[in-house]
């Protein structure tokens, strides 16, 4: 489907929708998938995204911040709980009451201010506490009892969740995991012992849903990169991946300029490419501010006339070069793929990384706003 765009990334709407409900289908009904929208949605488009997971029946949202919680709400999307997995900032408090976001409170002083924020504002503040089981990111080292205490004294807000993050899911070669959900679980049971309710606690991201680890489910687990069609590689022994995701996103640029050049001309800033041979160059209009990695200059491939072919020379702001040598039937304004499938060759976020010496989720982030989205 063309798009009069320079560079513009094809969003499937329903390739997105699939992919929800097969987590949905993997977790079961007893589990509440949140949909991770956070950094646009991996790239995706926060809105659009958040519209086909709310048509698709998503109670739960999650996002980064408060700034992303209120422009969803500003958007219109009010139908769904929208948790703030990132925490929330002093100048932030207000907002949360304002636009009906869930905090994931990190510290004991955090219970505190959100407390203040409820008794204040005289509105139910629901919030979920994120524990430290390992990660050592955010989330509270408190101890069971000294929750407890900081629990009996902040009345106002309500504890609604109990949540942590995994750091090492898809490493099977780890006792990362174990340990990390060892220590969540203790926690879950030394809280509900003393009487706390639980409605909601969920560990897992898309990696642990991928691989099944259901010990992390809980009754609710967030999925971002799933979403998006992609699950991380495993490291070592990890049962087989079982959820058949798809990307939902394919790249594309337009050709500048076609041209032929001599052997031992050089190519870009730098001339860190000598033309081995005569070659046929194409000049693609997207380049590092669009989101293709400075760090692919040399190293990395696109797809052009349906074959995979190399990135020769440094990648520059604006523009590409790659090698045509293999065919003669592009032309300036002919669109050459970055990310996707053409023909028999396909290109996905994973292999970008592995050129890159990323991860899929860096590629899909940092295709840039420069480049149109279109969704089907
Ligand atoms: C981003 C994020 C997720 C989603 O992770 P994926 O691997 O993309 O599924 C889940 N939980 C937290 C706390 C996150 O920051």
């Amino acid at each position: 489907m063309p798009a009069p765009f320079r560079s513009y990334a094809l969003v499937s709407r329903e390739q997105i929708a699939r992919n929800y409900r097969n987590v949905q289908s993997v977790v079961g009904p007893g589990v509440e998938v949140a949909g991770v929208v956070k950094a646009d949605a991996y790239g995706h488009g926060m809105l659009e995204v958040a519209r086909v997971l709310t048509a698709q029946g998503a109670r739960w949202l999650a996002v980064s911040s408060v700034e992303e919680g209120t422009l969803l709400r500003d958007a219109g999307i009010h139908q769904t709980r929208i948790l703030v997995m990132g925490g929330f900032l002093p100048h932030e408090r207000e907002a949360l009451v304002e636009y009906h976001l869930t905090p994931a409170v990190h510290s004991l002083d955090q219970i505190r201010e959100a407390d203040a924020v409820a008794r204040s504002s005289g509105a139910q503040l629901p919030y979920h506490l994120k524990i430290d089981s390992g990660m050592g990111r955010l989330g509270t080292r408190a101890s069971a009892s000294e929750i407890l205490a900081v629990l009996a004294e902040t009345p106002h807000a309500k504890l609604e969740g109990l949540m942590t993050h995994l750091a090492s899911s898809a490493d099977y070669t780890s006792a990362q995991t174990d340990e990390q959900l060892a220590c969540f679980h203790a926690m879950t049971e030394a809280l509900r012992g003393a009487g706390v309710k639980l409605a909601l606690v969920h560990a897992s991201s898309s990696n642990p849903i991928g691989y099944g680890r259901r010990e992390g489910w809980y009754n609710m687990v967030r999925a971002g990169l799933s979403l998006y069609g992609y699950v991380s590689r495993a490291r070592g022994d990890a049962p087989r991946q079982r959820l058949d995701v798809k990307p939902a996103l394919t790249w594309k640029a337009r050709l500048v300029a076609v041209k032929d050049i001599p052997e031992g001309a050089l190519v870009g800033y730098g001339g860190t490419f000598r033309a081995p041979r005569p070659m046929r160059i194409g000049i693609a209009g997207a380049g590092y501010a669009d989101g293709v990695s400075h760090r692919l200059s040399n190293r990395g491939h696109v797809i052009a006339d349906g074959q995979l072919t190399s990135i020769l020379g440094a990648v520059s702001m604006d523009l590409t070069t790659i090698d045509l040598s293999h065919t003669s039937s592009l032309a300036p304004g002919d669109e050459i793929t970055l990310l996707g499938a053409e023909g028999d060759a396909s290109l996905d976020a994973r292999q970008i990384a592995r050129s890159a010496g990323t991860i899929a989720y860096d590629i899909l982030c940092s295709i840039g706003s420069r480049v149109r989205r279109v969704y089907t």
